[in-house]
């Protein structure tokens, strides 16, 4: 009797030869563990190329290949990319692949499919006969993290009604006649030049700001805060805020607590109930949830009293930024209090939340460097001493001098631009220009 043929395994690499190569590298060194032979079947979209013919015959006795029939494609969109060629190639080889099984199994009993990332369409046809089914990775393993993630960042992101309503609106955003903007060229000088090279028309009319609010609208609170900073010296105090609904942890407000302490600089702080506390308000009474001094340290309070004042829930951030006693601010990044500090010259700590704010902060301290951003410590929180020593740097170091001479800068700028004859101004006078034309044209239309 003929001697029994050993098992055999099946690799499918996807065209090309950055796939081929590593993978037949790793085919080598099989038969060198225990008997087993290796069948290449190679999926195509034409002839086989040279360089796949050279290397495929090279190969030891141990090795042997199949080139399927070459596939061909009908009412490919023109522009198909190389990745949806690729893939294809392999998904329209499939009913040669089982042939190519179905005939190899005569003789030999095959025991693996191995693909590459490309290849997984023809998981279908290992489970149909059973076959255990092996993918070849060629590249990085952080890729093939990546790889193993897209599923995960499709499905929490691309598939949230947020990401689909924000799409939607990006999408019609090119049908407009123009676009009017909240900034100015000193501001986003990159980011304003390269879209006024497109479509829509940008208009820049920025920066638009409400300089005040009704102190009465804030309440008690906010005559009171104002009164407060009236006895402050000069630049003083760091006004502390995360706009109108911005909120950190518990554990993120006891560091911000601690690191304003240990800074030793005046703060006004605009102070929320933790998110992590108030979510499930079954947990905390009524009381307890309303009032988000209860979240500070103990002591705190007391501790940091004079030096500090602390407030719930609303400031009347315009004026509190405008006045004098005001040396600094540390924000969410929020782009009304970004242009709030601009207007009114203030350097910045930066600290975003949500929504565009990360980009915002990187305008801040990358771009127009105004703003000092605090780093997230090992414990993922900001943490005390990190929050001390970036106010205390903002407030009387060195750099904080640069930041404030920055926004100086940037100050005086928005005024010019606001200012009579300024390009914000013009440009709002040449759209109203527009609007008044367009208006008579419709009315005689
Ligand atoms: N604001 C205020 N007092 C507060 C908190 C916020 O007057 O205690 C105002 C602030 O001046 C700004 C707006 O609320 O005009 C917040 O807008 P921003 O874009 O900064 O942040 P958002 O709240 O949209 O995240």
């Amino acid at each position: 009797t003929a001697p029994e043929l050993p098992p055999m395994v099946l690799m499918l690499p996807s065209p090309g030869m950055g796939h081929l190569i590593p993978m037949i590298e790793f085919a080598k060194r099989i038969p060198l563990h225990q008997s087993l032979h290796i069948t290449f079947v190679v999926p195509n979209a034409g002839p086989p190329s040279k360089a796949q013919t050279t290397v495929l015959q090279s190969l030891p006795n141990s090795i042997s290949h199949t080139f399927l029939p070459p596939v061909t494609f009908t009412d490919l969109p023109p522009n198909t990319k190389t990745e949806t060629l690729i893939s294809l190639t392999v998904l329209l080889s499939l009913p040669s692949l089982r042939q190519t099984i179905h005939s190899l199994s005569v003789s030999h009993t095959i025991t693996t499919l191995l693909v590459d990332h490309f290849g997984t369409d023809a998981f279908d046809v290992a489970d149909e006969f059973n076959l255990p089914k092996y993918i070849f990775y060629p590249s990085t393993a952080m890729s093939l993290s990546l790889f193993l993630y897209l599923p995960r960042l499709d499905q929490e992101d691309r598939k949230n009604d947020a990401y689909r309503t924000v799409l939607r609106n990006a999408k019609r955003h090119s049908e407009a006649d123009g676009i009017i903007e909240n900034s100015f060229l000193e501001l986003e000088p990159g980011p304003i030049k390269e879209l006024q090279k497109g479509e829509p028309v940008l208009y820049p009319v920025g920066p638009l700001v409400n300089r005040e609010v009704e102190v009465a609208q804030t309440g008690p609170n906010g005559s009171e805060c104002l009164k407060w900073l009236d006895d402050q010296p000069d630049k003083s105090v760091l006004f502390v805020s995360f706009g109108s609904r911005g909120t950190l942890s518990s554990n993120q407000t006891i560091e911000l607590a601690l690191g304003l302490e240990r800074s030793e600089q005046r703060f006004l702080w605009v102070v929320r109930s933790p998110y992590d506390k108030v979510v499930n308000a079954s947990y905390f009474t009524a009381e307890s949830e309303s009032d988000p001094f209860d979240f500070l340290p103990n002591g705190f309070l007391e501790r940091t009293k004079g030096r500090g004042f602390v407030t719930s829930s609303w400031a009347p951030q315009p004026q509190v930024l405008a006045h004098g006693s005001t040396g600094g601010f540390l924000t969410h990044c929020g782009w009304n209090s970004v242009l709030e500090s601009v207007v009114n010259g203030m350097p910045l700590v930066v600290w975003p939340l949500y929504a565009e704010q990360r980009m915002n902060a990187v305008i801040l301290t990358e771009g127009v460097k105004v703003g000092l951003r605090p780093n997230v410590g090992e414990s993922g929180l900001i943490e005390r001493q990190e929050i001390a020593s970036v106010v205390k740097c903002l407030m009387e170091g060195e750099e904080g001098k640069k930041l404030r001479c920055k926004m100086k800068d940037l100050k005086e700028a928005a005024a010019k631009t606001l200012g009579e004859n300024g390009t914000s101004t013009n440009t709002i006078s040449k759209l109203a220009l527009k609007w008044s034309n367009s208006n008579k044209s419709n009315v005689t239309n």
